[in-house]
């Protein structure tokens, strides 16, 4: 079972994608949130078993960069300010 959520920063009116968090229940896909830090977005990606990032599949979704980070502490990937954020979607 898992959310989709959006994220809104109030400080500086970063909002992220749409973003599928958690393992599904009848797929063996889980997805989770990484930050680039290229271009400072929030990108949702597929992972593997462990929750790394899978080989064939580690670009930032905006600017093909490698430099992604797991999204932890849910603070704007720009000004750092603690975001905000709505459910708008559930999925199984
Ligand atoms: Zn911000
Ligand atoms: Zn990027």
């Amino acid at each position: 079972m898992g959310a989709t959520t959006v994220y809104r920063c109030p400080q500086c009116g970063y909002v992220t994608d749409e973003i599928d968090e958690g393992p599904g229940l009848f797929s063996p896909v889980a997805y989770k949130a990484f930050v680039c830090q290229d271009c400072l977005r929030v990108v949702c990606k597929q992972t593997d078993d462990n929750w790394n990032l899978r080989e064939d599949d580690h670009e930032c979704n905006y600017c093909h960069g490698t430099n992604l980070v797991p999204w932890e502490d849910d603070r704007c990937p720009r000004c750092h300010s603690e975001m905000q954020w709505e459910c708008v979607g559930l999925w199984d």
